[in-house]
């Protein structure tokens, strides 16, 4: 929960502080432009006044003379409106004029000892009226120069946009980065919520209940997907605990009917004293009873054996044709014993795949010895071929068939279509073949039509 938390932190800072350098950057460009924008429009002024001055300045007598006042009178006043001063100093610094408000100026910071193009501008303070001024100096003089013009203009409006903009930005960004951080740890909790729910549903979960699900409503994004994968898998697992409870439970009540034979043929025998043939009786049923045991338990472990097969890494080359013409001829005494024909139709090579043989040999030792089982006239055939890069192998029979409604539970484990007469059998013959064959990348099918017989189709993945 808490690192969920601190996600969701992590997340807003991220946010804000990423929002934070963006607008920061911003401002300063925003801050330098306006500044420009401001000061351009003033410098042109100041420039522009200066040269219409300059041509009222005559130097020939080696200093600055005004020809005639310079500016009219509404010119005067409005250059006061607007903030102006100007003074004209000679070469050694006195002053010939000076006009407007800000009267002592500061000096250039250099005389200007040779003529030169254009002037200085520079932003001062003026210290008796605490007002900032924009201040062009400007040499007089054509080959030599004999003194200064100044001209100077109030900053107040400049500054005060400029201020109300800082301001602007000072309160504005700050707010902007503290909702976009609320707004960002907002949505990460919007967006996180899930995890929260497969965080408590998994903390919630046990192997005795695991019908909790999440139920989320569907959504295309990444945590909408975990939580439908988190569902699926809750899904499946508990569909493979029931089939493991229901496996276990099957199996003991397999295993008590011949535990209960044996306690009543015990206690029946015991029940008085018998003749020694009784004794002999009882012991050949007790051991038919154990035979009965036996089988199971084979069965159970050959089931565990063939279903961790799938975990186990096949490196082997597996020759199928004599993996099949070795299992046909175990079985064919048995075939014969019921006047049976066991034909096998194999090509004698091609058929080599990666696999696990003697599970293989289970699969088809199985599916063969069913056939022959629940065949008592006619023939089984077993076939095989190349079926692209997989192996196909195919075991029919004209035995007694399986009833449509059986079909689709006869590789369940246990699963007998005739209790009675699965005496032979205990069920659990297909639900290993089609897991040794689900271990090989593999499939196994049935047909069957009942009283004619059965067909049951292999398929092996060839790599
Ligand atoms: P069992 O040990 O009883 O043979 P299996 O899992 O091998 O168990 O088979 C399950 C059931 O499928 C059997 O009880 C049988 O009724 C039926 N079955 C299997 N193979 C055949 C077949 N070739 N012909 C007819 N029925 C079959």
């Amino acid at each position: 929960m808490s690192r969920l938390k601190t996600l969701r932190v992590r997340f807003a800072l991220w946010t804000a502080g990423l929002l934070l350098a963006a607008l920061l950057l911003f401002s300063l460009f925003v801050y330098a432009g306006m500044s420009r924008a401001l000061l351009g429009p003033v410098d042109a002024t100041l420039e522009l006044a200066a040269t219409h001055v300059l041509t009222e300045i005559k130097t020939d007598s080696g200093a600055p003379v005004m020809v005639e006042n310079p500016l009219t009178d509404e010119e005067y006043a409005l250059l006061r409106d607007q903030g102006v001063s100007m003074r004209v100093l000679d070469g050694g610094g006195a002053e010939v004029m000076q006009y407007g408000p800000y009267t002592r100026l500061p000096l250039p910071q250099s005389a200007f000892p040779l003529p030169r193009e254009g002037g200085d501008f520079v932003t001062v303070g003026d210290d008796a009226s605490g007002d900032t001024l924009r201040l062009y100096t400007l040499p007089i003089g054509d080959g030599q120069v004999v003194g200064t013009l100044q001209i100077a203009q109030n900053l107040t409006v400049t500054q005060r946009t400029l201020r109300s903009l800082t301001f602007t930005l000072l309160v504005g960004v700050p707010l902007i980065v503290v909702l976009a951080g609320v707004g960002g740890y907002f949505l990460a909790a919007r967006a996180l919520a899930p995890i929260d729910s497969i965080v408590r549903t998994a903390r919630a979960l046990s192997a005795n209940d695991l019908s909790t699900r999440l139920n989320l409503p569907a959504a295309e994004d990444e945590v909408g997907r975990l939580a439908a994968t988190f569902d699926s898998m809750l899904g499946r697992l508990e569909a493979a605990f029931r089939r493991e409870r229901q496996f276990t439970a099957d199996a003991s009540h397999e295993l008590r009917t011949p535990l209960a034979a044996m306690q009543t043929i015990i206690d029946g025998t015991l029940a008085r004293p018998r003749t020694p043939e009784e004794y002999e009786q009882a012991l050949a049923d007790l051991g038919r009873e154990a035979a009965q045991m036996r089988v199971l338990t084979d069965g159970l472990l050959e089931l565990a054996r063939s279903q961790s097969a799938g975990q186990q890494t096949r490196a082997e080359s597996v020759d199928l044709s004599l993996l099949l013409n070795d299992v046909a001829d175990s079985l064919r005494p048995l075939a014969e014993a019921k006047g049976l024909r066991l034909i096998e139709s194999v090509p004698p090579s091609g058929l080599v795949i990666q696999g696990d043989s003697d599970a293989l040999i289970r699969l088809f030792a199985n599916l063969i010895g069913n056939s022959i089982k629940y065949t008592d006239r006619g023939s089984v055939i077993v076939m095989a071929a190349p079926n692209g890069r997989a192996a196909e192998v195919t075991i029919s029979d004209t035995g007694v068939g399986i009833a449509p409604e059986h079909l689709p539970h006869i590789f369940e484990r246990f699963y007998r279509v005739d209790e009675s007469r699965s005496t032979q059998g205990i069920g659990l013959g297909l639900a290993i073949a089609r897991e040794i064959a689900a271990a090989h990348g593999g499939s196994v099918d049935v047909t069957s039509e009942l009283g004619k017989g059965t067909t049951f189709t292999v398929h092996l993945a060839n790599e």
